[in-house]
């Protein structure tokens, strides 16, 4: 995490079919417009012109800023043109994404619902003024099985900016923290400052469990209705001020750009956010499980919702089966507001990953956990490859760590932590991952290390070559080693358990500042050392100062 509780993941968009929302910096519309209808004609107006141009750029700036928007495309108009189909985003997620099958699909479909009503009432003024619910989705599943990985995939597909925060964080308005309305404002700064970019942004907040209000339960409820309370204004549409009332730094920097003539953009509207929530909800089954049986057993504890057949449960159904059948009540029971809950219309319950879904991430996901890694090792010049049982026996120790695809990161680390660190520098070019190597990793690594003993020993060689060199480089003096003395100061760091390099800086720390007072006015000449040299390098130093003193 950074700084705020958001992750600002709009940053990274390594994928080739995904549209940059780096849009050009927006002066936005005038003033703070409270009629919505208004600032979209506005901004619908400017957008077949020169969209938002600054008028205290220089020339060059604006070219340069034509030049790149003429590149990439403008993501309000791709917003404006929004036509994909469900199915077309199931099968971009499913290059990514690994199982979740029925969380691909509704979320695929309220992507889909939502963005074709933005573009309908940006195209009909009609369907702007009429009253809709919004597809606001709630996802229940245990952590690390992708859930903000679907809607990350999914707000990079589209070309909208995505934040993500955690519920934990938030605190009541007057309490110090972070409000609701911070989210909103990190929309803009994810689309580079472009508000109206924000505007159709997608806001997705994890540990929304965590803000159920537990009192009902004899617990104390700790402000968690009152971020229910603040996050129901948002999720309605509402006005956010750009700036935080509490942001002085905030207020007079747009002060002084008002003043400078610019017209800052005063506030987002919430409208078009998509919202996205989502939690374990741990009991939450339990919940279910008693509302089901005591609608089995003749007198329904169940709220307002009739209970169907279908839930007449087996006693053994699994936990994440149980889930499936999450009514309001349950929520409510839970510790949400109704009027919380109605805002999430959509809901789903993501699958817990198994061994051969932690498997089918590692060997077929596209940008996925393994190919990190191989990047990883590339950057040591470190070919990584992997047998297909070590691969097996990852997802394996991984499921055991109970923390979805998590894990995979986890074990991964444990495995090649000591690979890391000790095989940058020792000419290593290939790395096959067994599973041998798996059971037994120390004993692994150190025999590849014996096996590549020798080529280490040529590579730390050269090392105290490009040592003398760096040192003439940075000090202008000449240190020459001899072979046995270069052997020497290899072996006396290999014992020291140093690099050569380290060990060489450390060891000859002194020698800039010592060579200068030696050379007061001796000629430059190259300084040899021979191997009872290397032995000490400081003694020896200190010896050629005295030596070159007129003796008294
Ligand atoms: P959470 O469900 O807690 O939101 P994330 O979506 O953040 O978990 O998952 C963490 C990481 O694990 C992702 O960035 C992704 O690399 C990987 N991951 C999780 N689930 C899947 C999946 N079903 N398919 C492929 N990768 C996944």
């Amino acid at each position: 995490m950074q700084d705020t509780p958001f992750d600002h993941t709009h940053e990274d968009n390594p994928q080739e079919n995904t549209p940059k929302t780096d849009s050009p910096k927006s002066d936005g519309f005038p003033g703070a417009p409270t009629d919505f209808l208004q600032h979209l004609r506005e901004m619908l107006g400017s957008l077949g012109e020169v969209p938002f141009a600054n008028i205290h750029q220089t020339a060059a700036e604006q070219r340069s800023q034509e030049e790149r928007q003429a590149k990439q495309p403008n993501p309000l108009e791709l917003i404006r043109q929004f036509s994909l189909k469900p199915r077309e985003i199931r099968d971009y997620l499913d290059r990514y994404v690994i199982s979740q099958t029925e969380a691909k699909k509704v979320l695929a479909t309220a992507v889909c619902d939502h963005y074709n009503h933005v573009r309908r009432a940006l195209e009909d003024e009609n369907v702007l003024r009429r009253d809709y619910a919004k597809s606001n989705v709630l996802m229940i599943g245990p952590t690390g099985v992708g859930k903000t990985y679907l809607m990350r995939c999914i707000a990079r597909l589209i070309g909208v900016p995505f934040v993500k925060a955690d519920a934990t964080k938030f605190s009541e308005t007057g309490y110090v923290g972070y409000d609701v309305e911070d989210i909103v404002r990190d929309l803009v700064k994810v689309a580079d400052g472009n508000a109206e970019l924000a505007q159709f942004g997608i806001v997705y907040i994890d540990e929304i469990d965590k803000i159920a209000s537990r009192a009902g339960e004899g617990q104390k409820d700790v402000s968690g209705r009152g971020v229910q309370v603040n996050l129901l204004k948002l999720l309605e549409e509402s006005d956010v001020r750009l700036v935080a009332q509490n942001d002085m730094m905030g207020q007079m920097q747009a002060m002084m750009s008002m003043q400078r003539g610019a017209n800052q953009p005063m506030v987002i509207n919430t409208k078009f956010i998509l919202f996205i929530v989502s939690g374990a909800f741990d009991k939450l089954d339990r919940i279910i499980k008693r509302r089901v049986s005591s609608s089995l057993i003749g007198f329904s504890g169940a709220p307002a919702e009739a209970t169907t057949t279908e839930e007449a449960l087996p006693p053994t159904t699994p936990d994440s089966e149980l889930l499936r059948h999450v009514q309001t009540g349950d929520l409510v029971n839970y510790g949400f507001e109704p009027e919380f809950v109605g805002r999430f219309p959509v809901r789903v319950v993501l699958d817990h990953l198994g061994v051969p879904e932690l498997e089918k991430i590692l060997t077929t996901a596209e940008n996925g956990i393994w190919e990190q890694y191989v990047e990883t090792m590339a950057g040591y010049d470190i070919d990584l490859t992997a047998e297909p049982a070590a691969l097996a026996n990852i997802a394996e120790a991984a499921a055991r760590e109970k923390t979805g695809a998590r894990g995979l990161l986890t074990v991964l680390e444990r495995i090649f932590r000591d690979y890391k660190f000790e095989l940058p520098g020792t000419g290593i070019k290939a790395l096959h991952l067994t599973a041998e190597m798996i059971r037994q990793p120390a004993a692994a690594l150190q025999k590849l290390l014996d096996e590549y003993a020798d080529s280490a020993n040529q590579l730390a060689h050269a090392e105290v070559d490009a040592f003398a060199e760096r040192f003439r480089q940075q000090s202008g003096f000449a240190l020459r080693f001899t072979p046995k003395a270069t052997s020497r100061l290899v072996k006396q760091a290999f014992a020291a358990g140093k690099t050569v390099r380290g060990y060489c800086e450390e060891q000859f720390k002194d020698f800039e500042y010592g060579l200068k007072l030696i050379h007061r006015d001796n000629p430059q000449e190259p300084f040899e050392m021979d191997e009872e040299q290397v032995v000490s390098p400081q003694a020896t130093l200190t010896q050629w100062i005295k030596d070159s003193f007129p003796q008294a």
